[in-house]
């Protein structure tokens, strides 16, 4: 072999090696891509994931995420988990998807192209300027249900010739980890959640019970729980029918919603009870909450409707708490549970409207 065809090879074998090099860059992006739709805890999680997350990971002018939901399940599910469909602008709902893309086969590929905004500016509004375009079909039981939609201002960036293997992979893993986080969010619907006051109801309550007392043990932390329950509502029901308690009952817990922050755990546990658990704080703490939620009972008598004059209502609550040192045991939530319900009961005979702290362990 000459120096010359030496060099040669040399140059195609350091060539090779840097395409060897890029592609397992791209494999490793499209699994750290592919883990993050995945591991997304709720659907609204996953649909950002799905949009902004691969706009900003792939560097894309565009990425948005066409769904088939003609039902407006898709789109319920996403309310029922506190998001509202129009915050997320890079979702296209639609009745069919057929009205905007089309892939050959009944397992489809990829499509990899020039833009051509005469047809596919309605998948991504708002958008111009792109070049080309990546459309990955989303695929459930021999269905296409959707598609992630890709956009680059670079002409080059997706051609004909490129592999899609790539792309291909993170769209089977796209309509896999959507189904699954639908699916869930339905369990979660139908189960855990009460369907007057769209609460967590007390199944989800207990199961979270159990997980806030690991964190205490594990993190050393105090764990408040208040019981809360509206006073005399028997009356509300036999004055005024139950239709005008089921708004009381909504009203009351809109205004404890309104006190309570995301990381805390609401729920309706019973009737007209409701549990609040605060993570982190002692009874002292939940103490402040509880008469805060009182005072915001309270204050304004509640309309309901029909001409009546508004109806004063109020709540007792009781308050316990269960420091880290005290969780080990097996009882420790049903415990928990059972002083903030005596710290309650000791509010009624009191007089009721008010908030009594459970003694000490
Ligand atoms: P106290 O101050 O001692 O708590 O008196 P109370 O009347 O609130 O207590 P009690 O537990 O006797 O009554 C609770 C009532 O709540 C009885 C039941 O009819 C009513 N209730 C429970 N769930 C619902 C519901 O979903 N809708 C309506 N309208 N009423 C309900
Ligand atoms: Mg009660
Ligand atoms: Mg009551």
């Amino acid at each position: 072999m000459t120096d010359l065809e030496l060099a040669h090879l040399h140059r195609r074998i350091s060539q090779l090696k840097e395409e060897a090099r890029k592609n397992e860059e791209a494999w490793k992006r499209a699994q750290a891509r592919a883990m993050e739709l995945l591991e997304a805890d709720d659907l609204k999680t996953l649909l950002l994931r799905a949009t902004d997350g691969l706009k900003a990971g792939y560097r894309l002018e565009a990425s948005t995420l066409l769904v088939e939901d003609e039902d407006r399940e898709i789109r319920n599910l996403l309310i029922s988990e506190g998001a509202r469909p129009e915050a997320f602008p890079a979702v296209i709902f639609v009745d069919s998807v057929a009205s905007l893309v089309s892939f050959p086969a009944r397992s489809p590929r990829p499509w990899l192209g020039t833009y051509i905004a005469a047809k596919h500016a309605p998948l991504f509004p708002g958008v111009d300027r792109l070049g080309s375009i990546a459309l990955l079909p989303l695929v459930r039981r021999d269905r296409l249900f959707g598609s992630i939609n890709m956009g680059s201002a670079d002409p080059y960036r997706f051609t004909r010739r490129h592999a899609t293997d790539f792309l291909q992979h993170l769209g089977i893993v796209a309509a896999f980890a959507l189904e699954n986080a639908a699916n869930r969010a339905r369990l979660v619907q139908s189960g855990l959640t009460d369907a007057l006051t769209g609460w967590s109801n007390r199944h989800y309550l207990e199961a979270r019970l159990q997980e806030e007392l690991a964190r205490c043990r594990r993190e050393q932390t105090p764990l408040a729980c208040l019981m809360i329950d509206v006073d005399h509502f028997k009356a509300v029901n036999d004055r005024f029918g139950h239709l005008v308690g089921d708004d009381v009952l909504r009203g009351v817990a809109r205004r404890i919603g309104a006190e309570v922050r995301g990381s805390d755990v609401a729920a309706r546990y019973g009737g007209e009870e409701f549990v609040v658990l605060l993570p982190g704080a002692d009874a002292g703490a939940g103490a402040v909450l509880a008469e805060r939620i009182r005072s915001r009972v309270a204050e304004r008598p509640f309309d309901i409707g029909d001409g009546r004059p508004p109806l004063p209502v109020t709540v007792s609550i009781g308050v316990a708490d269960l420091m880290s040192s005290a969780v080990a045991d097996r009882d420790a939530a049903a415990r928990l549970i059972a002083r903030a319900d005596a710290a309650l009961y000791e509010a009624k005979a009191a007089g009721r409207n008010r908030v009594v702290l459970a003694s000490g362990e």
